[in-house]
């Protein structure tokens, strides 16, 4: 049986789970040719169960990461029976359901089966669900009528008095990010000049502006990622966002890995890093699938693209914590954007080397766990997507073939649509490792981690009997 020397097996990950909240994080990254783990696990799981409230909260999110392109990514990286030494290391794993409404005259909304990253981010930030497009905000007879406004989990730790920080290397203004801090009818209406969908939100009109705006009203005190065109355009009231943020809120504007590289502390102000006109360039060069035979072979490899002077998500979540860390505690959300931008282009390569990103946040996020263990780490997805692992090149609308870790030839098919892809209704992974982190542990739904997130009411464990 041929094995990557790079394979961490159950057994790595599980040392790994013994040693979190002790020793070391570094001591997750095991590698050993022996499968599977030895004795039983009970005792070590136990002891990762903890009910304090966290102090901090990193909520790390592969937007379009379902099981499926977990397992597309971890052949390639580390073979079929290997580990990620990130997201496979965390000790509580569960099933989400991610579905949404449809708009309607109400009170009950039809269900949505399949979400966009709108209501799905909505729905961890406020614990309610939404339409699709739609912004923290509830739902409403019709796409471009607001709904009411709902708190997120960020505007409540920031009025609660600590740090917040919210990270990706999409555009900042995008979904995702969006609905951590800003509250809108419809996504598109990303900058002050995009607001055709949402003229009642505009501030001339006296609403709460376009999401770029709102972000940065927000006083976020970290917000790191593309979009510096949004932030390029003019206000109503005429400068660009981006001097709207340095003079009336005091942002320093970051621009690339050397400026990320020189910030320290937030004691000079809040910080706002766009390191790209859209959206960031994914780790690796796309590998688009086309109709059968298909693109790539049995020793195709990806190829890293050059990603010039942008900083890589593992980094800049590094940075974030090390800003954001401080005795009250801290809130950080950090997405890998472009596992679903790469998935809707039917680019495996892509959409693969960005879940690698996203695994080396999680270590980063782990490796500080280590030394603060009343941080709460949650990692998830947002929906399901329609990468498949097949059998075969004549196995889908639009195939793709690569050399997995193990040396072998695995096809991936996207056959929702004859060119690109689109979202799929399944139930996705969520883990979670520290205080709490149980709580995401059987079949949960998206807006149960809001709760989890804030940190629940702690219940009392049983002692050890006498
Ligand atoms: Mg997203
Ligand atoms: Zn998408």
């Amino acid at each position: 049986m041929r094995r990557n020397k790079r394979v961490i097996t159950a057994a790595g990950a599980l040392a790994g789970l013994m040693a979190v909240g002790g020793v070391a994080a570094s001591a997750a990254i095991q590698t050993s040719t022996e499968p599977g783990f030895t004795g039983d696990r009970s005792a070590a799981l136990a002891k990762e169960i903890k009910s304090a409230k966290p102090r901090n909260v990193i909520l790390i999110i592969g937007d379009g990461m379902d099981d499926s392109m977990i397992t597309a990514a971890r052949n390639y990286e580390v073979g079929a029976g290997g580990r990620f030494p990130g997201l496979d290391a965390l000790p509580f794993t569960g099933a989400m359901t991610t579905y949404g409404l449809k708009v309607g005259p109400g009170p009950d909304y039809p269900i949505a089966y399949v979400s966009d990253s709108a209501p799905t981010a909505s729905g961890w930030s406020t614990g309610k669900k939404t339409v699709d497009g739609r912004i923290s905000q509830g739902p409403s007879v019709a796409a471009n009528v607001p709904g009411e406004d709902y708190e997120t989990v960020l505007e409540r730790y920031k009025r609660d008095g600590r740090l917040v920080g919210n990270i990706t290397t999409s555009e900042i203004t995008d979904a995702t990010p969006a609905a951590a801090a800003s509250h809108i009818n419809a996504r598109a209406c990303q900058g002050p000049l995009d607001m055709a969908s949402c003229p009642s939100a505009r501030k001339s009109a006296g609403g709460k502006g376009s999401i770029a705006e709102q972000l940065v009203d927000n006083e976020v005190d970290v917000l790191m990622g593309g979009g510096l065109n949004r932030y390029s355009q003019a206000t109503d009231a005429g400068p660009t966002v981006l001097d709207y943020a340095q003079q009336q809120h005091g942002y320093r504007v970051l621009e690339d890995k050397a400026d990320l590289e020189a910030v320290t502390s937030l004691d000079d102000g809040p910080v706002l890093g766009l390191f790209a006109g859209g959206n960031m360039t994914p780790m690796y060069k796309p590998l688009v699938a086309t109709a059968p035979p298909g693109a790539g072979g049995p020793t195709t490899k990806c190829q890293e693209a050059d990603r010039g002077n942008q900083p890589d998500l593992s980094t800049m979540t590094e940075k974030a914590i090390e800003l954001l860390d401080n005795p009250k505690g801290f809130f950080l959300q950090a997405e890998s954007a472009m596992i679903d931008k790469q998935e809707h282009g039917s680019d495996i390569c892509g959409a693969i080397g960005d879940l690698r990103e996203l695994d080396e946040a999680v270590q980063v996020a782990l490796a500080f766990q280590a030394k603060n263990p009343d941080t709460l780490i949650i990692v998830t997805g947002d929906h399901a997507h329609s990468t498949q692992i097949v059998g075969g090149v004549s196995d889908g609308k639009q195939v793709a073939t690569l050399q997995t870790a193990d040396g072998d030839p695995m096809t991936v098919a996207y056959s929702t649509s004859d060119t690109g892809s689109d979202h799929t209704g399944a139930q996705i992974r969520v883990a979670a490792s520290g205080p709490q982190g149980a709580n995401v542990t059987g079949v949960i739904d998206q807006t149960d981690l809001f709760r989890t997130l804030l940190g629940r009411t702690p219940s009392r464990i049983p002692g050890p009997r006498p």
